[in-house]
């Protein structure tokens, strides 16, 4: 059917005008006129504009997907031109709840990357030595026969922990943990210890979920220790409501101690010494404290202050008031001047802030999340005692405030969930670290070379360790080192410095290839998005039925969702391990299960509300998804921990001496599995199931306790009582640490256009952003006799590299930075050309250099843009430079470095890297020093706490400490 000649061409008017509508009638409820209306989405037309002055009209299918470019999940439409198949632009969805038809940059830039000239488009393998970068195509069977081998024989011998999957951002809810825990193996390894781990573990003590879900629309104060409106967490679908609440009146204060974009839509600026955070919001607590400007009934509720009283006051009566005195003296040191000292901010300043945190009461969005967290020793404690202002005022789960993840967030029941594996991997899970967020990823490479284990399969999955982790180099020792990795196979959509170290590289779907779900806390509601394979769906629309991605994917790129089914197969072909079983048809009993099924019965199964919508429009649940991509499960979820829990959930209930409810009544099935932690049963196996407040029983929080942890009996049971309470940590780069002539390097800003490495084979953002020179206060480089884009030599503990510097007044004085986004390298030979500098690696012992021979260039592809490339730069690896510096209690790689700026040498060119490999492994054992063992902290012979939160969660008998016995 043809659309009407005046409806075409101009969307905006015909959408919303004609129907005298303002908003786009999306659940955006945003006006979003210029959007082509939904019911046009089969055949929408435009002029073409490289066509002008010729006016030739393209018809579209609008499909929707996600986009892969960062965590933040936003809505993409893409659109497929009806004539040739061919996906011409992506722009935002405007049924996306989270994104709202929004997106940034990287969005749209999606294109690019399935344009990229040098993507990876068939399965390759090596052909000479590992990291030679030497390749031969293969073909998809050869490849799974020989992985499905290796990993079957492994099993077998009960080599379960030799499988490893490493994973970048998943870019999706749970999928591969259930492929993992099918196979029965620990392998599960993320890049969340060198990302979120300690902004993660400041929320876990406070509350028992891991993240926190700011409503900064409605806020009177936004609190941002981080860069949000470019590089935060969840950062377009954030900055968009971070504006809306500031175009509705709000404040916004930002912490930075460079000036971000965020920074420069401030209220309050302030740039404190790195690692000082937690000693401004600490005397801003002591503010509310001491003038009694905090919610007492909010406090008395839900903190867990009778457990503080009882434990650590055992003299004192244990009531309300008795607290009160004894939280103003515990605060009284965290004064305004005690901020001042260690930060540099004046104490006026912080008296001011926190002024407006007090004027702001239950109305306070606050957020940290990389930032002052993923920098320092300690910086779980940034985001502990953030959270401690909203703590304080009750802006908990009320508008405007903060609420848990786990209540913005829908995860639904897939079709087929394996028990729990049988193993723990001690390569990932050490004893050193039992309190860890995450996998202590990061040291790998180190306990490889300890001996600790060898890998017999390593799949690094849309991740780059080599370039993204510290200490690079020993990755490459490690991961070219056959007798420690048996089989590195990298699955990615394009190449990356980690590639070149694999045995096969395997070509994996962008967000536009590929099918994944996700549930984001954007905001206070609950949705559901859906990743998928545009061209399948285009295809669906035209009559055409799709059976496998690599029909209509470019070259042989596969998604990951049938490659895994496939996988599994080839590795339980008759179903006698135990495997095949989890990836069985259900509709054809013994036969494969497809992507249609699989996601058909979550949707039609496991998502209230979406059967009924999809009804409506005469659409099946999964014909719903494949049309708008995504569905608005619930809004304005609202204070679960106030929640009163049903009676038909309390049979024979225990009340602890503290509140903590525990029941015999069978958990109620529920739609929404939100993976929370778990608490432990009572002694008689009742579950806890709420918290007494005067004399009613609400939900509360997954915390031991089931109230606010101001107290963590944890921490102080696992070794750690110095930090039971929320508390300052003095940084590895506080002044005191540093040795003269030593100042702090900021690595952990992001660039607004690009994310790590998958961003690289965008033309568009390697146009905008290809350099990451060091930022340097005027009166810094004074002293150096530095001007901007002269050659700087940054020295750190294991090395040094060679970049420009930029003279600016947005850095803090004595402080440097230089942004982690930038210097990707390539060896002679295959590899991504848009934004790679080709560079030699050469070595003698464990001194290693890198050396850029030359930057990038134009070359000739079947894209005429590539030929008219005109930077050269692509920035400098500092990463490789860094060494290991595992916080002892988060396990977070501490990002920031002491390092010696200077003058480039006479020898010196830019890009230059150094690394001594020798002294990365004198950092490493330095730091593990620190650590709190299990064997010795351990207060009952386990490995960890069971409560606290871990992915791919194995069975509680693994738990078990070997050969430990309970201290108490
Ligand atoms: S890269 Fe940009 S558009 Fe894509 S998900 Fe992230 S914020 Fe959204």
């Amino acid at each position: 059917m043809s659309t009407p000649k005046s409806d075409r061409v101009s969307a905006s008017k015909s959408a919303t005008e004609a129907r005298g509508e303002t908003f786009y009638p999306g659940p955006s409820r945003t006006q979003l006129g210029a959007y082509p209306p939904k019911e046009r989405w089969d055949d929408w037309v435009e002029l073409d504009s490289r066509a002008w002055p010729q006016r030739l009209e393209r018809h579209y299918l609008l499909v929707p997907t996600t986009c892969f470019n960062c965590e933040s999940a936003c809505g993409l439409l893409a659109y497929v031109d009806r004539e040739t198949l061919e996906v011409r632009k992506f722009e935002g969805n405007p049924e996306h709840p989270g994104s709202r038809g929004r997106n940034c940059a990287k969005g749209p830039a999606t294109l690019n990357q399935v344009k990229d000239p040098d993507r990876v488009l068939y399965p390759l393998k090596r052909a000479g030595k590992r990291g030679e970068n030497r390749w031969q195509r293969v073909s998809w069977d050869e490849a799974l026969d020989d992985i499905a081998a290796r990993i079957r024989k492994a099993i077998a011998e009960k080599r379960n922990n030799e499988v490893m999957y490493h994973v970048g951002r998943p870019g999706e809810d749970g999928y591969t943990e259930r492929v993992l825990a099918a196979w029965d193996v620990d392998g599960h390894n993320s890049h969340t210890n060198i990302c979120s781990s300690s902004g993660r573990a400041g929320y876990q003590w406070w509350m028992g979920y891991d993240r926190p879900s700011p409503d900064h629309a409605n806020a009177e104060l936004i609190l941002l220790i981080s860069a949000h409106l470019e590089s935060g967490h969840y950062f377009n679908p954030h900055a968009q409501r971070v504006m809306e609440g500031k175009a509705k009146g709000a404040k916004l204060v930002v912490f930075d101690v460079r000036l971000s974009n965020t920074a420069t839509h401030a209220d309050h600026w302030l740039a404190p010494w790195p690692g000082s955070e937690p000693a401004i919001l600490l005397a801003i607590a002591n503010h509310l404290i001491q003038e009694d400007l905090y919610d007492r009934e909010f406090v008395r509720r839900f903190w867990n202050w009778q457990e503080f009283m009882e434990q650590e006051r055992p003299k004192e009566k244990a009531s309300f008031e008795a607290f009160e005195k004894q939280l103003k003296k515990l605060y009284a040191e965290y004064s305004f001047a005690f901020a001042e000292r260690e930060s540099g901010i004046a104490a006026s300043v912080v008296h001011e802030v926190a002024k407006l945190v007090a004027a702001a009461g239950p109305r306070l969005s606050t957020h940290n999340w990389r930032s002052a967290a993923a920098g320092n020793l300690g910086g779980w404690q940034v985001t502990r005692t953030l959270f401690l202002l909203n703590a304080l005022v009750g802006a908990v789960g009320v508008p405007g405030g903060v609420f848990p993840n786990a209540w913005n967030k829908f995860v639904p029941k897939p079709i087929h969930t394996p028990p729990h594996p049988h193993q723990w991997n001690e390569l990932s899970w050490p004893q050193e670290y039992p309190l860890a967020m995450n996998e202590m990823s990061f040291l790998l490479p180190h306990f490889l070379k300890d001996g600790r284990g060898r890998l017999e399969v390593y799949f690094s999955r849309v991740y780059n360790p080599v370039w993204t982790n510290p200490d690079g180099i020993s990755w490459i020792e490690a991961i070219t080192d056959e007798s420690k990795v048996g089989l590195h196979v990298a699955l990615t959509p394009t190449w990356s410095e980690s590639a070149y170290f694999a045995d096969y590289v395997l070509p994996v779907g962008l967000g536009s290839e590929r099918h994944d779900l996700h549930s984001y806390e954007t905001h206070d509601a609950q949705w559901i998005g859906f990743r998928q394979p545009v061209l399948k769906e285009a295809h669906a629309r035209l009559g055409r039925k799709v059976k496998d991605t690599r029909e209509v994917n470019p070259g042989e790129v596969w998604e990951e969702n049938e490659l895994w089914i496939d996988l599994s197969w080839r590795i339980d072909p008759e179903g006698a391990m135990g495997i095949r079983k989890h990836f069985e048809s259900k509709s054809e009993p013994g036969g494969k299960l497809g992507v249609d099924e699989y996601y058909g019965f979550i949707f039609s199964s496991s998502v209230p509300g979406l059967p009924e919508k999809a009804t409506a429009e005469g659409l099946t649940p999964l014909e719903y998804m494949r049309r708008y991509g995504a569905f608005e499960v619930a809004r304005n979820v609202g204070a679960q921990h106030a929640a009163r829990v049903p009676r038909a959930e309390l049979d024979d209930v225990r009340v602890t001496p503290h509140g903590r409810v525990y029941t015999r009544a069978e958990k109620p099935a529920s739609a929404n599995v939100v993976p929370v932690p778990s608490p432990d049963p009572d002694a008689e196996g009742r579950r806890p199931v709420g918290i007494d407040v005067d004399g009613e029983v609400v939900r509360g929080f997954p915390t031991p306790s089931g109230r606010l942890e101001f107290y963590s009996a944890t921490l102080k049971a696992w070794g750690w009582p110095e930090y039971a309470l929320p508390t300052y940590i003095r940084s590895h780069v506080h002044p005191q640490s540093l040795e003269e002539g030593e100042v702090p390097l900021i690595p952990t800003f992001r660039l607004p256009v690009q994310i790590h490495t998958r961003s690289a084979n965008a033309k568009w953002l390697d146009e905008i952003a290809h350099t990451n020179p060091l930022w340097i206060h005027p009166s810094h480089a004074a002293t150096l006799g530095l001007a901007t884009g002269d050659l700087v030599r940054v020295e750190t503990r294991i090395g040094h590299f060679v970049v420009k510097a930029w003279v600016t007044e947005g850095i803090r004085p004595g402080v440097v930075a230089c942004s982690h986004h930038m210097g990707r390298w390539k060896l002679e030979g295959a590899g991504q050309r848009q934004m790679m500098a080709t560079v030699s690696l050469r070595h003698e012992g464990t001194r290693w250099w890198l050396r850029r021979e030359h930057g990038v260039e134009p070359f000739a592809s079947a894209d005429p843009d590539t030929s008219r490339i005109w930077w050269t730069d692509a920035g400098v690896h500092q990463n490789l430079t860094f060494p290991v510096q595992p916080d002892p209690v988060s396990g977070m790689h501490c990002w920031h470095q002491a390092v010696r700026v200077k003058r480039a040498e006479p020898q010196d060119r830019y890009g230059d890297v150094s690394v001594d490999t020798a002294k990365a492994r004198e950092a490493y054992a330095e730091w593990l020093k620190l650590a709190r063992p299990a064997a010795r902290h351990s207060p009952d012979g386990t490995r960890r706490p069971y409560w606290l939160l871990r992915p791919l969660k194995p069975g509680r008998e693994t738990y078990k400490l070997p050969g430990a016995t309970a201290r108490s």
